[in-house]
């Protein structure tokens, strides 16, 4: 199985749903200590991670989603 993490940009006040970019996860290391590096590397509050059969991810389906409160949008902090 092959696995790919895409990092999103989110802002729930415009309604904003951004993709940013795709990494292939390397097997064998943990998952969530390489997420966590992507997250913080994209300041991304979101990660969807799709696992594919086949190494070209021609057909891939949603293994599973990763979210990171320290990097959601603070829009509504600014202003205050
Ligand atoms: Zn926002």
């Amino acid at each position: 199985m092959y696995y790919l993490a895409i990092t999103y940009d989110i802002c729930e006040h415009n309604n904003l749903v951004e993709e940013m970019n795709e990494y292939r996860l390397e097997p064998g290391v943990d998952f969530e200590q390489q997420l966590i590096k992507l997250a913080k590397k994209d300041i991304a509050p979101l990660i969807k991670v799709y696992q594919s059969i086949t190494s070209d991810f021609k057909e891939v389906t949603l293994y599973k989603e990763y979210t990171f409160k320290d990097y959601e949008c603070k829009c509504h902090r600014e202003k205050g």
